[in-house]
């Protein structure tokens, strides 16, 4: 191999990511985007009948259980595919069926009787699951939470209040976060799969938010809750790693999801710049106009190579090795994308605020949503700069 050769960089996707992003496109525009506004906003609200037609698309375009691992009937696939599909998907203004959470890796690993209840039917589809982290007093400082869980004997009795529980729709069980020893600050906190018919488990309102298409979020209470002591998740005080492994997951996986936000919406604008004649001639031909999609351009090339890098970065080391990369692609490509959204709505004029026509607004509010979900900007930016300051960073 030449000097030069071996220093050269590869940008490409190699051809079964091709392949996968070429389905997963696919898949978009011909059993989605022609359809949608026959669906309901939120796919909390989609039929049986829906779900099953959009499962069983999913599974004929080959893109179910991407990144199950293949020794629990999955695809095994790794990070960058996941991010390009979920590029794909977030071209869509509406959601996949199912609930918004892929198992942890800690369940696959957890005794049998666990899984069995716990792992395989989310696996399957037939439920989906929570997790409850967040309090009423304790958010971006996770270490402040105040939900207790004491041993008795054979189980574990929980006590507190949790707010934002996400995707309670489609799950049976939430993996609640609570302190077990309150000496041990992070260290003494551990997290317990509870299921949400368990006495004492109870919602005590919904929460509306700004993303339609996302349904409500839900705060609950916990009252001298019961929960075996086999539904410990990992092991005791290990609840704070747990979390943090799972943030770096989301984190990474909000990359995809504005760069396939920023992409459709640059696809539309440039379409309608080109399209629309204003004072005898077409709109792109404006140079206001032109710098709005040039800007465009630099943000969603940056938001890709962002992202991308981040997906290597976590293939080869994961996700521990990689917090600086994730932290960067939540903060950076959430704020780029909404730049992106913005602008394009602009070049689109009041077409752009048609909230049916067009997939801006849902867009929006979603990515907007994110910018304060998985650990808001700021929190990013603690977490990027503990990493810069460490000194070990090459
Ligand atoms: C739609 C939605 C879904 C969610 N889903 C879930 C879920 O499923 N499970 C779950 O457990 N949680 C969930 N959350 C909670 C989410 O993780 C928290 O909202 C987030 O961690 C921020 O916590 P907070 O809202 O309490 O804000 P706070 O912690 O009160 O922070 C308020 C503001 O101050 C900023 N801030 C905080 N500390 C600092 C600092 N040191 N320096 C500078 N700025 C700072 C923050 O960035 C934020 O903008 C969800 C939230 C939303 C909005």
């Amino acid at each position: 191999m030449s000097e030069h050769k071996r220093h050269t960089m590869d940008f490409e996707l190699n051809p079964a990511q091709r392949d996968l992003q070429q389905r997963a496109r696919s898949f978009i525009g011909t059993e989605v985007l022609p359809h949608y506004r026959e669906w309901p906003v939120a796919n909390s609200d989609y039929s049986p009948e829906l779900n099953a037609h959009l499962k069983g698309k999913l599974a004929e375009y080959g893109l179910a259980k991407l990144i199950v691992p293949k020794e629990f009937g999955g695809q095994g696939l790794g990070p960058m595919e996941d991010v390009i599909v979920l590029a794909e998907f977030s071209k869509s203004p509406r959601r996949m069926p199912g609930g918004p959470f892929a198992p942890w890796p800690v369940l696959y690993q957890a005794p049998e009787k666990i899984r069995e209840k716990y792992l395989y039917p989310v696996l399957e589809g037939k439920t989906g699951w929570s997790m409850c982290f967040t309090e009423p007093e304790a958010g971006s400082d996770l270490a402040g939470i105040r939900t207790t869980a004491v041993r008795k004997n054979d189980h574990w009795v929980l006590n507190g209040t949790k707010m934002w529980r996400t995707g309670h729709h489609f799950a049976s069980y939430t993996a609640v976060a609570a302190v077990t020893d309150p000496s041990k600050g992070p260290k003494g906190i551990s997290v317990f799969l509870v299921d949400n018919d368990t006495p004492g488990f109870t919602k005590s309102r919904d929460i509306p938010v700004i993303a339609r298409q996302w349904g409500t979020e839900q705060e609950v209470r916990l009252e001298n809750v019961i929960v075996p002591a086999e539904n410990l998740l990992g092991a005791e005080g290990e609840g704070f790693s747990i979390a943090q492994h799972q943030f770096n997951r989301f984190r990474l996986r909000l990359g995809g999801t504005a760069l396939g936000m920023a992409e459709r919406s640059q696809e539309l604008a440039v379409e309608y710049a080109r399209e629309r004649k204003v004072f005898g001639k077409a709109l792109g031909d404006n140079q206001a106009i032109q710098w709005m999609l040039t800007d465009n351009q630099y943000d969603i090339e940056s938001i890709r190579l962002n992202t991308y890098y981040a997906a290597w970065m976590v293939a080869r080391g994961g996700y521990s090795a990689s917090r600086l990369q994730a932290a960067m692609v939540k903060a950076y490509c959430v704020d780029a994308g909404l730049r992106v959204i913005d602008r394009s709505m602009q070049v689109l004029g009041g077409r752009g605020l048609a909230i049916e026509d067009y997939p801006f607004f849902d867009f929006h509010n979603l990515l907007r949503m994110c910018k304060q979900m998985e650990g808001s900007t700021e929190i990013m930016k603690i977490v990027m700069a503990r990493e810069i300051l460490s000194g070990e960073l090459n």
